[in-house]
């Protein structure tokens, strides 16, 4: 199984790095954390999505270390404009944080995002983007990466944000009860979390989007 995982893992950096990102192998949460610091310069002004992977990783408190000019949209008492404002700056910060919802084999990152302020800030504005991810996002391909969204992905993170939505009380997307449905069916509910698909194949600005695969079971 280990070797498995790790041809899976050494076949998604070659891809990642022929799509023109950075992609390095870290096999445990606390190397990823190390190389993400390697990664920022002191003094850089720094944000990221919300991600479960990015908390095992302790990358929060990596950035609360006073080493950085650290955008928090957490701090307690933070009024929605004060937390919207924090979205809009992310566009100029030198480094985004983020996870992604699954990466393929042949190194395309697949996001989905209801906000959007996470996929928007991966494709255009900061200056680096950081991916941090286990090895359990890899997917071999797109329709994998649709599945695991509508399986995985989405019914955890509902039940983790409380959304009152299909996939939290279910375990699955409802579009999974059509015959025929394809990528962006869903439900008709306001909290739904699946709003924008996002796929990032072949970068044009060489090596702004690093990728750090972890060897272990991380996030969802
Ligand atoms: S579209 Fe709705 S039901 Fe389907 S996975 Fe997304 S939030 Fe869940």
């Amino acid at each position: 199984m280990q070797e498995l995982n790790m041809a899976a893992i050494e076949k998604t950096l070659e891809a990642l790095r022929r799509n023109r990102m950075e992609a390095y192998y870290c096999p445990t949460a606390e190397d990823a954390r190390t190389k993400v610091q390697e990664l920022m310069e002191k003094g850089a002004t720094v944000t990221h999505g919300g991600s479960v992977t990015l908390t095992q990783c302790g990358i929060r408190e990596l950035l609360q270390n006073g080493d950085y000019h650290y955008l928090d949209r957490s701090v307690p008492g933070l009024t929605r404009e004060q937390v919207e404002e924090i979205y809009r700056k992310a566009f100029f910060s030198d480094v985004y944080l983020t996870s992604a919802n699954a990466i393929t084999e042949d190194g395309k990152l697949f996001n989905v995002d209801g906000n959007c302020n996470r996929v928007a800030a991966i494709l255009y504005g900061p200056k680096s983007v950081i991916v941090v991810a286990g090895y359990n996002k890899i997917v071999k391909n797109l329709e994998e990466a649709f599945d695991r969204l509508r399986t995985v992905a989405s019914p955890l993170n509902t039940q983790r944000l409380k959304c009152d939505t299909y996939c939290a009380k279910t375990g699955k997307c409802v579009s999974l009860n059509q015959a025929d449905s394809t990528l962006g069916d869903g439900c008709r509910n306001d909290q739904r979390i699946c709003c924008s698909y996002t796929v990032c194949a072949q970068q044009r600005q060489k090596d702004r989007i690093k990728v750090i695969l972890v060897g272990e079971s991380l996030g969802y």
